[in-house]
């Protein structure tokens, strides 16, 4: 787990990094791996989220009975950058040998066999937010001169100080929270959900153009419930329910099924996470999370025929789940300025476009300084004299 420190006033934080400053707002994928690569080229980085760890969307919740992945279920590793940065934290993730994954209809019939998927399916381990979690650790434990991780910090505005980016921000837990601010940073990046990014660069009254672009993403909400089964699993029987371990369904509720104790590393207690389609979930986005519950374990025992009463049951509801319309740009950057925006929702709705959006910010954030650097480098160098 990162440190989680009080964000230094802008005094300490110029003394303290002499290198270029960059602020960058949101632990998810994206945010992470932009991050990581500034840090890796020698920017002084300091990453914040508002929630209690690092990982957005790719999070573990923690139950009495086992953990679930209650955003991102799996991800696919295509770009053999993805593929490399796996290979520096082999035990963050490993290949969930999910059995087919079918498509069942409203009474748990299989519609279509997709067969043996053609990409592997990965998972973090133990959970899913372990491979964020390793990532971000030496951006937080000190072994990277010079970056800090700040969980439990919202920024609420982003302004120009002196010269310099100032991000003001509520620290602390939502009851105990209190306003602060840091500054000193040269550039600032948005690394959270399109809606939100909206919201705040509107709130500072910055870019105007980028926020009507912003403002034509479209990313769906999800209901996810966590299903627990303590009783049903007992040494030397068969699972309870079917024995596949993940399904898509054409139900009117449901689109996802998956049994979260066959991923490797979890605990061994049967537990289920379920997701709620899009349509259903934008149509029951203000409903209590009992009634949510109660609908979708009564879809989920009509699609599996597990009829027990679950001994937990927890829903969550993603206000930004998965991207519709992505943006279609891997990221925006105004250099000039020092603003850039990442996330999934430039590419599409995978983990692995929240990488390579977050990866391809970075690395034109890199070229545009050493551009820079190189320019300023040509017009010092004295002017050969004519020759006679
Ligand atoms: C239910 C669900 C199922 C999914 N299933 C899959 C799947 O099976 N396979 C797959 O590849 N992908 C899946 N995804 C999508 C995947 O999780 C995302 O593509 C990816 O995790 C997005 O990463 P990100 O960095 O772009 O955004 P996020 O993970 O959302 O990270 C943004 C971070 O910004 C923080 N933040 C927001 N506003 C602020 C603020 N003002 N101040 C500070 N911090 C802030 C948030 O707390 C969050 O940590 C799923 C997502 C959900 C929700």
């Amino acid at each position: 787990m990162p440190r989680a420190k009080t964000p230094s006033s802008s005094a300490t934080r110029a003394a303290a990094a002499p290198q270029s400053c960059v602020a960058v707002i949101g632990a998810g994928m994206s945010g992470v791996v932009c991050a990581r690569t500034l840090a890796q080229a020698g920017y002084s980085v300091t990453l914040f989220d508002k929630s209690r760890g690092v990982g957005g969307r790719m999070s573990t919740r923690h139950s009495p009975f086992g953990d679930f992945d209650h955003g991102a279920q799996y991800f696919t590793v295509r770009d053999p950058r993805f593929a490399q940065a796996m290979a520096t934290t082999p035990s963050a993730a490993k290949r969930w040998s999910a059995n087919t994954v079918n498509v069942l209809d409203d009474t748990g019939h299989v519609l279509a066999a997709t067969g043996k998927p053609s990409d592997s399916h990965w998972v973090g381990t133990p959970g899913m937010s372990s491979l964020l979690k390793a990532w971000a650790a030496p951006l937080g434990d000190g072994s990277i001169t010079g970056a800090q991780v700040h969980v439990q910090s919202r920024i609420t505005r982003v302004s120009k100080q002196d010269g310099q980016w100032a991000l003001t921000m509520e620290v602390g837990d939502t009851e105990h929270s209190q306003t602060e601010q840091a500054a000193g940073f040269d550039h600032v990046v948005f690394a959270i959900p399109s809606d939100q990014a909206q919201a705040l660069l509107q709130g500072s009254n910055l870019m105007p153009a980028w926020q009507q672009r912003l403002a034509q993403v479209i990313v769906d909400p999800c209901w996810t419930v966590m299903l627990a089964y303590p009783n049903a699993s007992q040494p030397g029987l068969p699972h309870l329910g079917p024995q596949w371990n993940v399904a898509r369904s054409t139900h009117h509720r449901i689109s996802w099924m998956a049994r979260e104790s066959s991923k490797p590393a979890r605990a061994s207690v049967e537990r289920w996470t379920i997701q709620a389609n899009p349509e259903w979930s934008a149509e029951h986005v203000n409903d209590a999370p009992e009634r949510v519950t109660a609908k979708l374990v009564k879809a989920f025992a009509e699609v599996t025929g597990i009829r027990a009463e679950p001994g937990h049951a927890q829903a969550h509801r993603w206000l930004y789940a998965q991207t519709r319309v992505a943006l279609g740009s891997s990221h925006l950057l105004d250099a000039r300025q020092g603003l850039g925006v990442c996330g999934d929702w430039c590419l599409g709705n995978r983990v692995e476009n929240a990488f390579v959006s977050g990866l391809e910010l970075a690395l034109a954030m890199v070229a545009k300084d050493n551009a820079k650097t190189t320019q300023a480098a040509k017009l010092a160098k004295p002017a050969k004299a004519p020759k006679a």
